[in-house]
């Protein structure tokens, strides 16, 4: 049996209860070494056989599982944040269904969420965007071209780029041209957020690509983009005295 975890984005107890669990029993752990934070692998078994996916091939990973299970084991993949996002489980899950074994999926906190957490930011504010697109610019990994940064831009909504810190001029410039944000679109940069050396780089879709460089972020960080970081908001519609919803009637309360 396999047990997909999804390791959280990177303090160690932002690991579900469940994924926990699965590390402590399994016997062999393949971790994704590029981003999981090794602090995790100190649940794993003592006699646990610890791999880092980072310094191996598909085949590779594939042919781990498949000695485990010939031993009747138990394996944990270990992803970063959660694993159905950039986390290439669709094909090893594919082969596993091929060879016959089974397996399971447990989520975890993607990074996406650790950094709204901690930056305090909802990206869904009333009145501003109630849409959250998660994307990544083209890198060595194509973006098919209906999905380019510029296309997806001009929606003006909440934006979450991952895997592009590398690449902040070339961000900023597809962003402008999505003819939706401005220079001034409020932006930050979240790097290994949760960790103990997470940094918040607050700047506007203007000035993105030199914060990230006076700052020294080229890679573990996320871009976000949007008016969700400014001021201007209205009230929920759920909280507001005037409004009645299937648990609360509506009362003369003014609003604060
Ligand atoms: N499955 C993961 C994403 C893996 S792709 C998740 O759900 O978060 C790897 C990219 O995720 C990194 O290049 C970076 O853009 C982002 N990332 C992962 N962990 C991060 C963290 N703690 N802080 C900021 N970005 C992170």
């Amino acid at each position: 049996m396999v047990h997909f975890v999804g390791a959280g984005p990177g303090a160690p107890d932002l690991i579900t209860i469940r994924g926990a669990e699965l590390l402590k029993e399994a016997n062999v752990v393949i971790y994704a070494g590029s981003l999981v934070n090794p602090a995790l692998l100190g649940l794993c078994r003592e006699d646990a056989s610890i791999y880092n996916s980072a310094e191996m091939t598909l085949e590779e990973v594939m042919e781990r599982i498949e000695e485990a299970e010939g031993k009747g084991q138990t394996t944990v993949r270990l992803h970063t944040g959660d694993p159905c996002l950039y986390g290439a489980i669709r094909e090893q899950m594919d082969l596993l269904a091929e060879a016959g074994i089974c397996c399971d999926d447990t989520p975890g906190v993607s990074s996406f969420c650790g950094a709204a957490a901690a930056i305090g930011a909802e990206y869904t504010l009333p009145g501003i965007s109630q849409s959250v697109i998660i994307t990544r610019l083209a890198g060595r990994t194509p973006v098919p071209e209906r999905e380019s940064l510029s296309k997806l831009a001009s929606h003006g909504a909440t934006m979450v780029i991952f895997l592009s810190a590398g690449m902040t001029d070339q961000v900023a410039a597809e962003l402008l041209a999505g003819g939706a944000y401005t220079e001034k679109t409020p932006a930050a940069i979240v790097y290994k957020a949760t960790w103990p050396e997470e940094k918040v780089v607050h700047c506007t879709v203007g000035t993105l690509a030199e914060a990230a460089r006076a700052n020294g972020i080229r890679k573990t960080a996320l871009i976000l983009v949007g008016d969700f970081l400014g001021s201007v908001y209205e009230r929920s519609r759920l909280y507001d005295p005037a409004f009645e919803t299937e648990y609360r009637k509506k009362t003369d309360t003014k609003q604060i």
